[in-house]
């Protein structure tokens, strides 16, 4: 059907299918209020197509494979055999349940879903381009908007993604077959995650860090479990240069990378033979194409949109949520700014006031975060104590073979509230939740350390870090 010059009228309308679009679809719809979601290219944006699920589903599924050939210890002998078109099937499978689900979801709350490309015409209107030749494209009259248009890779000088041996995460993730050698750009989360599923895999990785350590931003204590492990693994790090060029090898056999030295000295280049390369430096914010000046909507100089509290843009009836909107750049703040978003267009008094927005890496160990870190509270003012308590001294844990790393509890000293914690061991991520719901709620470490966990379970070791803050742990020794 072509589609040309036609205006419909919607309240809201939202660009962008992502978490923190299709949220806010879903949130608005239950509000009662008439949603327009426009999607350039697959329900469930990044997140589910091409990053958090399909990340995780590998990451799993070659843990499994790991695992299950390194459980000598258990008494267990195996050797297991990779098929990676069945495993990238599976994950495929994950993939399309959890994005056909989005789309089921959105028609249930009676939300229209629109598939093209959106730009702004003026401050109520926006034009949405289908794609294919003679689909055309119409135009959407809209009260309120919500951009959500996410993020996509940094491309850095002489890497482009069109260059075959050249990838994205996007496209790591998408290979159907497994490399023999990978040089990977950046040791940030992404370039650790994927490191760790293509040694799994039996590819040999190299890891060009410009800086000097694996993950900035995080504390070393929590990195060193993780860097142990990779190393473990045969993982290679080289800190301390930036890729610059790659050129096909001369014997045609796969090619070389050459990496500057990151300060001005002497060193000589780097130079790495590999069968490809893979670029995690970072993500930008997708808010260059869509004509934001013409709607009255500002960004900062790196591109993210300026939104106050209640998520509201320059433009007082223009909203963003999500990558657009800025750090930190993770799905589940997408989605909570999405709602937010949603609600204070239907006229409800939401904010985003939340006191800690967790972060996971799905590293081996894991590593979680939530609240502040000790040297945070302390920049802040606060006096501190902090408990803390080894994975090796957890029943449940030695029971499951990982037992490296602890969970780190920091509280104020004069009251004990709970400000923040760190964890870096098995189920990180899923420890975590109870420490963001200890910090939302204000609870104490008394309120933590009294709350009776079940055994044998990993969660006990939340339990007895606040103990250990309190100085009455039961399997560690007390400072
Ligand atoms: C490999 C990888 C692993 C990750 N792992 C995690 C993780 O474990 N946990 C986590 O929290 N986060 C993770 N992330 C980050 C997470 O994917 C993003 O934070 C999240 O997807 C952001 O959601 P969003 O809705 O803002 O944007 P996106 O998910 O990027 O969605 C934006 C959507 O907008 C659409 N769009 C853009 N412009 C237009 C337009 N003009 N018109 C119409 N549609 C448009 C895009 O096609 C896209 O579908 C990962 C990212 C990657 C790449």
């Amino acid at each position: 059907m072509v589609v040309g010059d036609v205006t419909t009228g919607t309240d809201v309308l939202i660009i962008g299918a992502g978490p923190a679009g299709y949220v806010a679809a879903i949130r608005a719809g239950q509000l009662d209020l008439d949603v327009t979601l426009v999607e350039k290219d697959a329900y469930g944006g990044t997140c589910l197509n091409y990053g958090c699920i399909p990340s995780k589903a590998l990451i799993t599924a070659t843990d499994i494979a790991h695992e299950a050939g390194n459980a000598e210890a258990m008494g267990i002998h195996a050797d297991p055999a990779i098929d990676l078109a069945g495993m990238v099937e599976w994950k495929d499978g994950v993939v399309d349940q959890l994005t056909s689900g989005v789309e089921k979801l959105c028609k249930a709350n009676q939300v229209t879903l629109l598939e093209g490309t959106a730009t702004f015409d003026d401050e109520h209107t926006a034009r949405v381009s289908h794609s294919g030749e003679g689909q055309g494209s119409e135009t959407l009259e809209f009260e309120n908007a919500i951009v959500a248009t996410g993020s996509r890779p940094i491309e850095i000088p002489n890497f482009e993604y069109d260059d075959e041996p050249v990838l994205n995460s996007r496209q790591a993730l998408a290979l159907d077959s497994v490399p023999d050698s990978l040089v990977i750009v950046g040791a940030g989360y992404i370039g650790m995650e994927l490191a760790g599923v293509f040694a799994k895999l039996g590819t040999d990785v190299t890891v060009i860090e410009m800086l000097d350590s694996i993950m900035p931003g995080y504390d070393d204590d929590l990195k060193r479990p993780v860097k142990k492990h990779a190393i473990e693994l045969g993982i290679e790090f080289e800190f301390g240069y930036a890729a610059s060029e790659w050129h096909d090898r001369d014997d045609g056999d796969g090619i070389r990378v050459i990496a500057e030295p990151a300060a001005d000295d002497e060193t000589t280049p780097l130079e790495l033979d590999a069968e490809m390369v893979l670029v995690a430096v970072g993500r930008q914010p997708v808010s260059d194409t869509l004509a934001l000046e013409d709607a009255g909507i500002e960004t900062d100089d790196r591109g993210f949109i300026e939104t106050d509290s209640r998520g509201r843009t320059s433009a007082e009836h223009i909203f963003a949520a999500g990558d657009v909107a800025g750090e930190p750049m993770l799905a589940h703040k997408g989605s909570m700014e999405g709602k937010v978003a949603a609600e204070v267009i239907a006229g409800e008094p939401s904010a985003i006031d939340n006191q800690a927005i967790p972060a996971v890496v799905f590293t081996t160990p894991e590593i979680a975060t939530v609240g502040l870190t000790e040297s945070e509270a302390e920049a802040d003012g606060f006096e501190t104590v902090v408990g803390t308590f080894p994975f090796r001294a957890s029943g449940r844990a030695l029971t499951t073979g990982e037992s490296d790393g602890f969970v780190k509890i920091v509280a104020e000293e004069s009251d004990g509230y709970v400000l923040g914690a760190s964890i870096v061991g098995p189920e990180a991520s899923e420890l975590v939740a109870e420490l963001g719901l200890a910090v939302e709620l204000g609870a104490t470490l008394e309120d933590v350390a009294s709350t009776v966990h079940a055994h044998p379970t990993l969660s006990e070791s939340v339990m007895e870090a606040a103990e250990n803050a309190l100085g009455h742990a039961i399997h560690t020794l007390n400072r």
